[in-house]
């Protein structure tokens, strides 16, 4: 049966206020897909501002069997953040910043927050949060812990699980419990935080959350942008950087289709080369960096003049998804990660796997993190067109797999790719692993409510 039935719905304006409860079609609509379409409708939407009227909802579907998620921005594009008739609970009113401290250096926070927004607090401190997503500006602190995700400055600061020091969290079965402390060491019992980290909001709804946070650096540094003719190329100078021990605070790649993609959907208007890096590196290593590109072939070396072309070029990488997104009406964004010294042989099998089924893969990724995102096109409403993508996609899972890689590196895996997750956990050694995953998965969440059928559940 469809919808919750008028008694519940009765009861959860109850908890969370008539004004707070969406059930109408159109009320709903924009809870009905993630950011890659994905689709599920769910029976209703709640907006509560307390941890305690969390916990009221979780047990009212914990006692009625109705499905549930909690939902920040709904910028996942996995379909990890739709749910068909269901309860979603919309974290984003509870968004305050409960206190920044200085001495012990984390920010205690509401889930409901942007990444954002928390670095526009803690910047007048001088602090910041570095995991940054390029949907940073509208992606929530909780979206982005249970996402695991990562970003354009985790080539030097790693990724939302190295951030994370302890949580709140209403269970499946309504308890509202902490797990961790906000110390700067604490090794007291198994890492139920790190576990929290990740799970895709399949364990437990997150209510509030300390981060670490660390000081603006002063280090002074150069934005790069470099082309080249080709990928092998681009391969060398990567390899080569890492190898001269230059950590840049920013290294990222886009294709000549992406590049395109900005120049002709959001009125950029950079060089279209076959590969362009993009590097922030510190003023003392610029002279080794430049002696590299320039040795590895490169065919433009561009430093940004001023913050405001540094801004630019940071831009045209965060942008890329949103002007590709436009270049088809279906989409299907892979997640890849590949040893880094075997990027280059990767993203030369991803073009090939483009032009054996005569598809569109732009590509682009963080080249310091051997994550790179396949964007594989195709038409929504052409069948024929949906598989091809689906078996280029699977190819280019299969062969991360082969290489000694991963098929997630931050999106996750959602409804998009549990089978992979289970041939990854296979071909590597971790069929064990996946046993113990399934069964965490159980004890969370006995009556599996919590985002149920998607990720380690449906591997
Ligand atoms: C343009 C674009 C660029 C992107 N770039 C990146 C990138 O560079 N790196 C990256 O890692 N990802 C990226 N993403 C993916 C996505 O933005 C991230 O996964 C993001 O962190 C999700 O945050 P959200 O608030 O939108 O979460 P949602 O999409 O709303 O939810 C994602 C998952 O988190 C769960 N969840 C949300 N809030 C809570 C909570 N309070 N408690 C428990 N579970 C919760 C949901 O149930 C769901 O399973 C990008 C997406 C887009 C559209």
């Amino acid at each position: 049966m469809r919808g919750l039935g008028e008694e519940n719905v009765s009861r959860l304006i109850g908890i969370v206020g008539r004004e707070n409860v969406l059930t109408q079609t159109k009320a709903i609509e924009d809870y009905a897909h993630d950011m890659a379409d994905y689709e599920s409708v769910p029976a209703a939407v709640v907006r509560p501002l307390t941890e305690g009227q969390v916990a009221e909802v979780v047990r009212l579907a914990a006692m009625t069997g109705f499905p549930l998620i909690a939902r920040g921005a709904g910028s996942s594009l996995t379909g990890a953040a739709v749910i068909e008739n269901g309860i979603i609970i919309d974290t984003r009113r509870m968004d305050r910043v409960l206190k920044v401290d200085t001495v012990n250096w984390y920010v205690h926070v509401q889930p409901g927050i942007s990444l954002e927004d928390l670095n526009k607090e803690l910047k007048p401190h001088g602090f910041f949060f570095p995991p940054d997503p390029a949907s940073s500006y509208i992606c929530t602190v909780g979206g982005a812990i249970s996402e695991g995700s990562g970003g354009l400055r985790c080539v030097r600061y790693g990724t939302m699980k190295d951030w994370v020091l302890a949580l709140r969290v209403v269970l499946p079965n309504g308890k509202a419990v902490k797990f961790g402390e906000a110390l700067a060491k604490n090794r007291a019992g198994y890492d139920l935080v790190h576990l929290m980290v990740g799970s895709e909001g399949t364990l437990g709804v997150v209510t509030e959350a300390w981060l670490k946070i660390i000081p603006i650096p002063d280090v002074k540094t150069k934005r790069f942008m470099v082309t080249f003719g080709d990928w092998e190329s681009a391969g060398e100078v990567i390899s080569r950087l890492r190898s001269s021990r230059i950590l840049p605070n920013l290294f990222e790649f886009l294709d000549k289709d992406n590049i395109h993609a900005l120049n002709e959907k959001l009125e950029m208007s950079f060089d279209e080369a076959e590969a362009t890096l993009l590097v922030d590196v510190e003023e003392t290593q610029v002279p080794v960096a430049e002696e590299i590109f320039q040795e590895c072939g490169a065919v433009k070396i561009i430093v940004a003049r001023d913050e405001e072309q540094a801004e630019a070029f940071y831009q045209a990488r965060a942008m890329a998804y949103v002007a590709i997104k436009t270049l088809a009406t279906g989409i299907q964004v892979e997640d890849i990660v590949v040893p880094i010294d075997r990027l280059g042989e990767f993203l030369r099998f991803v073009k090939g796997v483009a032009a054996k089924y005569g598809i569109k893969i732009p590509v682009n990724g963080h080249a310091g993190d051997g994550n790179v995102h396949p964007t594989i096109l195709y038409e929504r409403e052409d069948q024929k067109s949906r598989e091809t993508a689906n078996a280029a996609f699977e190819e280019i899972c299969r062969q991360a797999i082969s290489m000694g890689g991963s098929v997630t590196g931050e999106h996750g895996v959602g409804m998009q790719k549990p089978k992979f997750l289970k041939e990854q956990l296979i071909a590597h050694d971790g069929e064990e692993a996946l046993r113990l995953m399934k069964e965490i998965k159980a004890v969370f969440d006995r009556e599996r409510i919590m985002n149920p059928g998607k990720y380690v559940e449906a591997a």
